[in-house]
């Protein structure tokens, strides 16, 4: 069973120099060599794509990665893939590709929290069982995975929740898709995404998409500036709240023909359509001619960079009238 692991960088990929300072400097082979147990269950290729902490990653490396992926789709000697890279971001970048990668061929994502040299690090088991997963039957179709501490996420639900635990990917409010125990992979949920499939150019991805996260008692600076962005992200309270004091601000977005793009802040849940009426409440974004999007703020980010580089914003979210 051909799996090819392709290399990105990141925690998983770490050594320290003396002084404690960890960074990005091991390949592929270097993973799969700390991994001996891969040698059974699967006929292993490496590729390094990059050596770099996740932050340092870009659109258009994804895009590139997004066209590798599709070669390796193309090529009958390939039956899964497991791309590995920093946690930092795993979740934006793994739903980037989730909306642009439309093969058949498994692809996983996967990290670690710990590095090689730390005690107890989890890059290899995440290795072992992220290639079990791609290697599932059921993987197939399932979009882009992230698999972590052996369990198994959609890409377009998974959110890293912590900042040093080795237990930090998790789906708030559905759980995870699978459990990986010993050499089985049993799922347990196959979410339907509603996302369209973007074909992005590099050249036509916006140079500008702000987000902003409503809180108590804002300003309205950061919305402001969204005057000369190509489109604003909005965490709203709760069902889709925010202070009166920044509507004039959101107003001046709609008249500039500036799209705003809301979600709800809480880590669960999502925007609610029409249960409160006040001045700043979810009728308020409605009547200003938001979109609403389903996804948390960095997702949503991602999605609005992505269907506006597409041109299909309509087509990527809803947009409610209020009734
Ligand atoms: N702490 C990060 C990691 O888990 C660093 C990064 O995202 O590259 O790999």
């Amino acid at each position: 069973m051909p799996v090819r692991i392709i290399s990105t960088g990141g925690t998983i990929a770490s050594t320290e120099d003396e002084g404690a300072d960890t960074n990005p400097d091991l390949t592929s082979d270097d993973l799969v060599a700390a991994v001996p147990a891969l040698g059974a269950l699967a006929d292993v290729e490496t590729e390094d794509f990059s050596t770099v902490p996740s932050p340092y990653l870009t659109f258009e490396d994804l895009l590139e990665l997004v066209d590798r992926l599709a070669e390796l789709d193309d090529d009958l000697n390939v039956d899964g893939v497991v791309v590995t890279q920093g946690t930092d971001n795993l979740d934006e970048t793994s739903y980037f590709v989730d909306c642009c990668y439309d093969g058949g061929t498994p692809v996983a994502f996967t990290g670690a929290m710990r590095t090689p040299s730390q005690a107890g690090p989890d890059g290899p088991a995440n290795l072992l069982a992220s290639v079990r997963t791609v290697l599932s039957d059921t993987a197939r179709e399932q979009g882009a995975l992230v698999v972590f501490n052996d369990r198994v996420h959609a890409a377009r639900e998974v959110v890293k929740t912590h900042s040093m635990n080795v237990d930090t990917f998790q789906t708030p409010e559905f759980g995870p898709l699978a459990s990986v125990d010993e050499n089985r992979v049993t799922w347990r949920r196959y979410p339907e995404s509603p996302d369209p499939t973007f074909e992005p150019l590099s050249s036509d991805l916006p140079e500008t998409v702000l987000t902003c996260v409503a809180t108590l008692d804002m300003s309205d600076s950061v919305l402001r500036l969204g005057r000369d962005a190509d489109a604003v992200c909005l965490a709203a309270m709760g069902a889709g709240h925010v202070p009166p004091k920044v509507l004039p601000a959101l107003e001046t977005l709609r008249d500039d023909g500036v799209p705003v793009v809301a979600t709800t802040r809480c880590p669960e849940g999502r925007l609610a359509r029409r249960t409160y009426g006040f001045r700043g409440s979810e009728r308020t974004l409605q009547e200003l001619g938001c979109y609403y999007s389903d996804l948390n703020l960095q997702k949503t980010r991602v999605k609005t960079v992505l269907a506006l580089a597409d041109g299909r914003l309509a087509d990527a979210f809803d947009r409610p009238t209020p009734s």
